[in-house]
């Protein structure tokens, strides 16, 4: 039987159940909370969570609403940058039941620390594949998929070192990737490529955000390479409406892909991006509606299944694939 590591300890690939595949406890930039302990982390997007008290209430409170809806578990790409804090996430897991799959790596569009410019590629795959193999952050959590990004400005020297470096920790370890991608950038193509020319097995790849276009050709030049495809941002009509989304996702259900997709929304339970101001404008133009943790169980399932999705499937989308892609 297949394992995945969790914030708890690891559990058989059998043991996760219904799992959404991204969604963060929390996002917070480490290095601006380090320095100013004056900031908040909570520009959330949610007044409601302010009042209730810090960010670890927050993480708790979007933890046990999940697990309300029948989430056994998520995965959480909350990398560095992101305020990966595996403490943070055991603790929230401790106190819902929620089981929590932790990752390493670097979310970054292009910056790196100095630290990194001068040191390669292979470097950088230690550092990952140590949280993989001995554990993260002093503890003996150990990350069970590894992080990276491409976005606007593209796959740059910098993105690419860490695409890099993600697939040779992946190729020595086995661990699954996670890729952030930008499909109106077309990111994923060079993605792809760079995991290939590094040798790893693009059946443990994820290209995350897919679902931010609706260009079906676009998607099954993806697919046919073999990678899994997150569907992943729904709630988000900043990159695309979920009146787009959906007719998408049933469309690839439709083509028979069911086991190369995700459904989750990349909801954060706290993120310090916004500015109340910027937040409260973002979601009175409706380009950020009702984006939480409960999206996908409370809304974009039961709008599936009216509209054709069979049980089958969705087991497959939430269950099963996430066997298949974290377990190792
Ligand atoms: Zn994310």
């Amino acid at each position: 039987m297949a394992s995945v590591e969790t914030v708890k300890g690891q559990i058989d690939a059998g043991e996760l159940g219904t799992t959404l595949i991204h969604e963060h406890l929390i996002n917070a930039d480490e290095a601006v909370h380090a320095q100013w302990h004056q900031v908040p982390t909570l520009g959330t997007l949610d007044e409601e969570l302010v009042e209730a008290g810090g960010e670890l209430d927050a993480a708790v409170e979007a933890a046990n609403a999940a697990v309300g809806l029948g989430v056994k578990t998520i995965a959480d790409p909350t990398a560095m940058f992101l305020g990966r804090d595996v403490a943070f996430m055991r603790e929230v897991s401790d106190r819902s039941g929620l089981q929590v799959v932790p990752c390493t790596g670097i979310y970054t569009y292009d910056y790196l620390p100095q630290f990194f410019v001068l040191r390669d590629a292979d470097a950088m795959a230690d550092l990952f594949v140590a949280d993989i193999e001995e554990g993260i952050q002093g503890t003996e959590i150990k990350a069970a998929f590894i992080k990276c990004a491409a976005d606007e400005p593209g796959v740059t020297e910098n993105v690419e070192k860490v695409h890099r470096a993600a697939a040779r920790a992946s190729v020595r370890t086995g661990a699954p990737i996670m890729a952030h991608s930008r499909p109106a950038s077309e990111t994923a193509p060079r993605q792809i490529e760079i995991f290939e020319e590094e040798g790893a097995d693009l059946s443990r790849v994820q290209i995350a955000h897919t679902g931010d276009t609706d260009d079906l050709d676009y998607i099954e030049r993806l697919l046919d390479k073999g990678v899994w495809i997150g569907m992943d941002r729904f709630g988000l009509p900043i990159f695309l409406p979920d009146e787009q989304r959906v007719p998408t996702v049933l469309t690839l259900l439709e083509r028979g892909y069911a086991n190369r997709m995700f459904l989750s929304a990349d909801s954060c339970a706290t993120i310090d991006w916004y500015p109340f101001e910027v937040a409260e404008q973002l979601i009175e133009a409706g380009m950020v509606k009702d984006w939480n943790i409960k999206k996908v169980p409370e809304q974009v399932i039961p709008e599936l299944r009216e509209k054709g999705m069979t049980e089958e499937q969705l087991e497959t989308m939430m269950v099963s694939n996430a066997q298949s892609w974290l377990g190792r």
